[in-house]
């Protein structure tokens, strides 16, 4: 039986650690952080997902401005308002909730945040420099997922890594990252050949795909850490995983769960990166050492 990673256990460490930072800071008479959160139209996932991050920015004293434009915005008043927030030296960071309208150019919205702001990582820049291995934005999600697989102590070095999915804000950065830390990395998609029999090889194996169970316990090999970023919602209301839980808990030497597992983490990562802009931002002898 596999050992469950407490993603929800170790999201909420990691934000008491920021919440007395961000305390810490305040009693030094600094201003709060702040993190400014736009969302666009009414979509109610989006609402559900902007919610729990406002609600964290709270739980760990860190100002949330949510600002809601109505569905009908054109592009250039969108690019306005993250011009206006771009400049506003009280923000530390910048979150435009996705997906956006159809009519909206979703890449020069993402494109036009300050790369000191962009607290989500999905400007080219910060991709550029994750890339190049230079200072940036870690996206959350990602981020979220290596120190999961840290928090099991097993050694990622030298370690084979499957990583099933290459999306952007997903798939392509969890392999870029496990690269750094010297796993031997493959990254399976839609159109790679006998699935199981390179997932079997994983002695981690990360999956990002969107399909409700597709990793059975026969595609893992025994004892390798498993991490599911998958969150399905099932015919029945459920939120499933793109791993077949009971199952691979039988087979897998860790696992996360869905829910429990890579979400709660990516909002916690979220509130790191924008502790960390903060502390960046702020002339305040001993804050760096704080982050
Ligand atoms: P995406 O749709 O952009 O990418 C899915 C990837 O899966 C693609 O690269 C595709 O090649 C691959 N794929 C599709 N079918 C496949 C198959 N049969 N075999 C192998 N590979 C296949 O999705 P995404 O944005 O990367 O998200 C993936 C999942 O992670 C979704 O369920 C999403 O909801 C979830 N997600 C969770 C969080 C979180 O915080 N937990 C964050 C982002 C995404």
């Amino acid at each position: 039986m596999s050992k469950i990673i407490d993603g929800k256990a170790l999201s909420m460490s990691i934000k008491e650690d920021i919440k007395d930072k961000v305390s810490a800071a305040v009693s030094a008479g600094l201003r709060r952080p702040c993190l400014a959160v736009l969302i666009v139209g009414d979509n109610p996932a989006s609402r559900s997902y902007v919610k729990g991050k406002v609600s964290a920015a709270e739980f760990v004293g860190i100002d949330s401005p949510l600002i809601e434009l109505p569905e009908s915005i054109s592009n250039e008043e969108l690019l306005a308002e993250v011009r206006r927030l771009n400049e506003d030296p009280s923000v530390d960071g910048i979150l435009v909730q996705l997906p956006l309208p159809g009519h909206i150019d979703a890449d020069a919205v993402l494109d036009a945040i300050a790369v000191s702001k962009d607290v989500d990582g999905f400007n080219p820049a910060n991709v550029a420099a994750l890339w190049l291995g230079r200072p940036c934005f870690v996206p959350c999600t990602p981020r979220g997922v290596i120190s999961l697989i840290e928090s099991t102590g097993v050694e990622i070095s030298g370690k084979t890594a499957v990583v099933v999915g290459r999306s952007n804000i997903v798939g392509k950065p969890v392999a870029k990252l496990l690269l750094d830390r010297n796993a031997t990395v493959t990254i399976a998609h839609s159109r790679t050949k006998d699935l199981a029999s390179v997932t079997r090889q994983a002695d981690i194996l990360v999956a990002a795909v969107g399909c409700p169970g597709m990793i059975s316990a026969d595609m893992i090999k025994p004892g390798a850490v498993v991490i599911d970023v998958g969150i399905n919602r099932t015919a029945d209301g459920r939120l499933a995983g793109d791993v077949d839980y009971e199952g691979a808990s039988e087979v897998a030497g860790y696992i996360t769960p869905v829910p429990g597992g890579v979400g709660p983490m990516t909002i916690a990562m979220l509130m790191e990166n924008t502790f960390e802009s903060y502390s960046h931002s702020m002339v305040a002898p001993g804050l760096e050492e704080m982050s």
